[in-house]
């Protein structure tokens, strides 16, 4: 059976050979969905008529938003070290830690439907794609489960054991290194898809990130990193050199990490969301995409540093904060966030592209930018579906 989306005003489809770049926008379309996938889109005076047809009373239509960078499997909150990093404490990666241990507490139960939960809010503001990553467990029993319950939301499970070193290896990183290596891949690979790894100061050095991500490749998992996020550092060229599908964060960049980034097929992942939250610098995106790197944004949902779930929020800061206009925003929300996990079904809108559509309550896709924190996101589809209401 064949559903007619109809009377779209403006429809993004990311389809270059269809209209202005990046967007690629149909104006007056419609989309034609069938078992789960689009099948065609166009003007809405050339749709065949169909079985069924749902009037989007000319709003706009989007893919919807792939995030490919979030920490979903935990338990607690961290509202009080947030508070006090407000009142003038900075951030240091050892917060983390205060989550890892209400994670061991927390039943499987707890975990997924916290998981569950956060899942939905996603969801509900347009993110149709979703990657996960384990890495608050650090014990190979937890990071087995984190992934496991990941797996169990997502296609995208990312293993990230190396998140930063647990309390009980203090002074000895090389052994949990060596643990990850020989003990926590072989238990996690069978349910994750990637490998991650933070490489940064007082989490993992270049080596310690290698041996990690190398371990990773030959278990068959593709290759992400935490890259050169609170300092200068060898990741963003480590992760190019690994061939990772994205390296994230790249708030402090050398000029030869740009220039790796643009001859590589390697996405920078920019989560200004946690730089918004550690009132840190932001990352450089004009120099990456004027040097033509593929950009892509993510909410980096997690207890710590960036306790949001909302695209629409992010895509809002990149435009006030990263100076990208709203076109490369919603592109960077919507197909950057697919090239980041090597997708070509998702973050677009053309024949073959699973139905994942946004529909916004607005006549245009700027006013995500133009009217930030204003629920925008009426209706959303998955595979075709309209998601029920919360
Ligand atoms: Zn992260």
């Amino acid at each position: 059976m064949a559903l007619l989306i109809d009377r779209i005003g403006e429809l993004v489809t990311n389809d270059p050979a269809v209209g202005e770049r990046p967007l690629g926008i149909i104006r007056n379309a419609a989309v034609v969905v069938r078992d789960g996938r689009v099948v065609w889109v166009g003007p809405r005076t050339r749709a065949q008529p169909c079985d069924e047809v749902w009037d989007a009373a000319g709003r706009a239509v989007l893919p919807g938003f792939v995030e490919s960078h979030s920490h979903l499997v935990f338990a607690g909150d961290r509202a009080e070290e947030f508070a006090a990093r407000m009142a003038g404490r900075p951030y240091e990666a050892g917060g983390i830690r205060s989550t890892i241990a209400a994670t061991r507490a927390a039943s499987d139960h707890e975990l997924d439907a916290h998981l569950a939960r956060l899942a939905a809010e996603y969801r509900r503001q347009g993110t149709t794609t979703l990657e996960v990553k384990s890495g608050y467990g650090q014990t190979v029993r937890d990071e087995e489960r984190s992934v496991r319950l990941a797996h169990a939301h997502t296609a995208e499970a990312t293993l990230l054991a190396a998140h930063v070193p647990p309390p009980e290896f203090a002074g000895r990183v090389d052994d949990y290194v060596h643990l990850v290596v020989e003990e926590m891949i072989p238990a996690c690979a069978p349910h994750a898809r990637w490998i991650d790894a933070f490489c940064e100061v007082g989490a993992f050095d270049a080596e310690q990130t290698r041996a990690v991500l190398d371990a990773g490749r030959r278990a068959g998992l593709g290759v992400r990193v935490h890259a050169n996020q609170l300092t200068a550092g060898p990741s963003v060229r480590l992760g190019v050199e690994l061939g990772a599908a994205s390296v994230d964060h790249c708030v402090h960049l050398s000029p030869a990490d740009v220039d790796a980034l643009a001859g590589s097929d390697t996405v920078a992942t920019l989560l200004p969301a946690a730089d918004f939250s550690t009132r840190g610098p932001y990352p450089e995106a004009r120099r990456l995409l004027d040097a033509g790197v593929t950009v892509a944004l993510g909410a980096d949902c997690n207890p710590g540093t960036s306790y949001t779930t909302s695209l629409p929020f992010v895509i809002a800061l990149a435009v006030r904060e990263l100076r990208m206009t709203p076109s490369e925003a919603v592109w960077a929300a919507t197909a950057g966030g697919a090239a980041a996990l090597r997708r070509d079904d998702v973050g677009r809108l053309t024949p073959g592209s699973r139905a994942d559509l946004v529909v916004l309550d607005a006549p245009s896709h700027v006013h995500l930018a133009y009217r930030p924190g204003v629920p925008l996101v009426a209706q959303v589809f998955t595979g075709g579906v309209v998601l029920p209401p919360a």
